[in-house]
């Protein structure tokens, strides 16, 4: 079988100066051969464009982006001045990932294992925005991206605030929380805006799919997930709480 050639000056899909123009009405019923012409190879450029699509979505933007920006600061800035919290954890370690939910060290460092229950936040809004966008003149999808940063950044500041705090402590498994570090809890953000751009990208059944299997991993590694999380929230249940301790690794 020959590979079509795209390139040759004289193919008459890509290069033809009296190639009639194709309209919606006009255009012609999609066929195998025609599928296989109109579709470029994939190129080594593709991969690279894909990654720079959150900061050109933001450069095009530039109201979705200051939105965007302004939430990721200001929630900075709020937590550390106004609530209190600490910067970075106080051991000092510049460790980008924090893998144990039971010792100190887990929301104050940049990412741990409840980074992913922030990037399902992103997955969830991408839907939940994409739901409400025909009662709500359709934004489009930068003003969705924005709308997720700050809910994104309020929760942040919702989740450490002291009657969160002491709701996780006395309700939850996080018996020892003390609240998120500014770092943590701008990683969190960034977590969800990740999320968010990922349903973008996979489509409802793909993200439905991957939502199922980092909830699953979750709670087989660390016995606590979004779902856990929000039922312990609004209504604790003990048996779960009994078996979410269980896991507790001994100091
Ligand atoms: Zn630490």
């Amino acid at each position: 079988m020959i590979a079509p050639d795209y390139h040759t000056p004289t193919h008459p899909t890509y290069c033809s100066p009296h190639r009639p123009r194709i309209t919606p009405h006009s255009r012609p019923e999609p066929s195998h051969a025609s599928s296989v012409y109109m579709s470029p190879p994939p190129t080594s450029s593709s991969f690279l464009t894909r990654s720079l699509a959150p900061a050109r979505l933001l450069i095009a933007h530039p109201i979705a982006a200051a939105i965007s920006i302004s939430c990721f600061l200001a929630t900075g800035l709020i937590m550390y001045f106004a609530q209190g919290r600490v910067a970075y954890c106080a051991c000092r370690r510049l460790n980008l990932w924090s893998g144990n939910v039971w010792s100190s060290h887990c929301s104050q460092h940049v990412l741990d294992p409840y980074s992913f229950t922030h990037f399902s936040h992103g997955l969830i809004l991408y839907f939940f925005f994409s739901l409400l966008a025909p009662y709500i003149s359709r934004p489009s999808h930068p003003a969705r991206f924005a709308a997720t940063l700050v809910v994104a950044a309020a929760w942040e500041i919702l989740e450490n605030s002291p009657f969160i705090i002491n709701r996780y402590r006395t309700a939850t498994m996080s018996l020892d929380y003390l609240g998120d570090s500014v770092t943590n809890a701008l990683g969190d953000i960034l977590c969800a805006a990740l999320g968010y751009l990922a349903a973008h990208r996979l489509g409802l059944r793909n993200t439905t799919i991957l939502f199922i299997l980092i909830e699953l991993l979750l709670l087989i590694l660390i016995r606590d997930n979004l779902t856990t999380n929000i039922i312990m929230l609004i209504h604790p249940i003990d048996a779960l709480k009994t078996w979410q301790s269980a896991g507790h690794a001994p100091a």
